[in-house]
């Protein structure tokens, strides 16, 4: 459609509705022509969108890249927005005091990053031993979206909406240069592994370190640190890992799947047009999608390499090891709710959605992958 009968469509299409609530209203006043919601299809929106990653990073950056794609797009060229990367603009840990504070209209990042301005936060992202992504979704849009209305009430005193932005699914467990058997093993072990995880990892002796994604491999290599954990197979090849340790554990208990987020600064929502909200709202909802298929798709593909081409020795963690761990973690859980009552909230609201799911699960995926994948 040209631009000109698109134009000519939409205040023709918005006229009709008027006219037609008039008489179902029965209304004898004529409407007034402020009433009329009438769209200029002339003016454009021009946002800036600055992110927690480097601009192309795999997947993550890409995901900023193609909802800024998909709103030009759905839009018709009507709203624009520029993506910033890490350091571009702000670095990014800085990135949800821009976007509160109205530097940019709009971020993409992940909510475990700001557990430290509100400890809430972290349960819109992952906590060990947590939902899936098709848990947490669930949680967040399903039902009653208690997930997303928590997650509102969070954000709502920075001045900020958040919004799905992806999630990475199951992550892997990490590298390790050496055999975890037993809960002893963890002992003196020095791993990058941040947040609640590392915490649970402190208290079954370990010491949780952290180190910058462009040192993780040097540290590795060296024996600076013992193990690392970072995301999946792609991009656990992509950074070399396999060159740096020998067993590849899992499964991710600390990352069950971590959940991304965009985030929008409530006064620039309030001054786009409703049409342009639902756009930017729909492509978040692509994003989410996409990201998990990218996710299961490429992981797939460098799993294979990672074995057949790689050699790389797969471990899954002892039932042991992995009871401990929970153990520890739900201490830390306790430990961070404790001290605020709004992630005590959080979490029993998540506590119940993942325990209810649990029986559902169990009967559903659980049952299908232990009974089909192997027959
Ligand atoms: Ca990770």
């Amino acid at each position: 459609m040209k631009r000109k009968e698109f134009i000519k469509k939409g205040i023709l299409g918005t006229a009709a509705i008027g006219t037609t609530s008039s008489l179902i209203s029965c209304n004898s006043e004529p409407q007034k022509d402020a009433e009329i919601p009438i769209i200029n299809f002339n003016k454009t929106y021009e946002w800036r969108l600055t992110t927690v990653w480097g601009k192309n990073f795999p997947v993550f950056g890409e995901s900023a890249n193609l909802l800024a794609k998909w709103v030009s797009e759905m839009s018709n060229g009507r709203m624009n927005i520029k993506i910033f990367g890490s350091g571009e603009l702000v670095p990014g840990y800085e990135t949800f005091d821009a976007v509160s504070m109205g530097v940019t209209e709009m971020g993409g990042g992940c909510s475990y990053y700001w557990q430290g301005k509100k400890p809430a936060a972290v349960f819109f992202a992952t906590i060990p031993f947590g939902m899936n992504a098709q848990q947490a979704l669930s949680w967040l849009i399903g039902g009653d979206q208690e997930g997303m209305n928590l997650w509102k009430e969070v954000y709502k005193p920075f001045d900020l909406i958040p919004f799905v932005g992806g999630n990475t699914g199951v992550q892997m467990g990490g590298w390790f240069n050496k055999e975890i058997n037993s809960i002893e093993d963890l002992k003196g072990l020095k791993m990058r592994i941040p947040g609640l995880a590392g915490k649970a990892l402190e208290k079954a002796g370990g010491a949780a370190v952290n180190v910058a994604a462009g040192e993780i491999f040097t540290n590795l290599e060296r024996g600076v640190i013992d193990a690392t954990e970072w995301v999946g197979p792609y991009h656990d090849y992509k950074l070399g890992l396999h060159k740096a340790a020998k067993f590849y554990y899992t499964p991710g208990w600390h990352e069950a799947g971590t959940q991304l987020e965009f985030i929008v600064n409530a006064k620039a929502w309030e001054k786009l047009p409703k049409d342009l909200q639902e756009i930017i709202h729909t492509a978040t909802l692509r994003v989410q999608a996409w990201m998990l298929a990218e996710f299961d798709a490429q992981n797939g593909l460098y799993l294979e390499k990672l074995i057949n081409e790689e050699g790389v020795t797969l471990k899954e963690f002892p039932d042991e090891v992995l009871k401990y761990l929970k153990k520890y973690s739900k201490e830390a859980i306790d430990e961070l709710i404790g001290s605020d009552p709004m992630a005590k909230k959080v979490y029993e609201s998540y506590l119940k959605f993942m325990n209810r799911n649990k029986a559902w699960s169990k009967i559903t995926e659980q049952a299908y992958y232990n009974k089909i994948l192997d027959i």
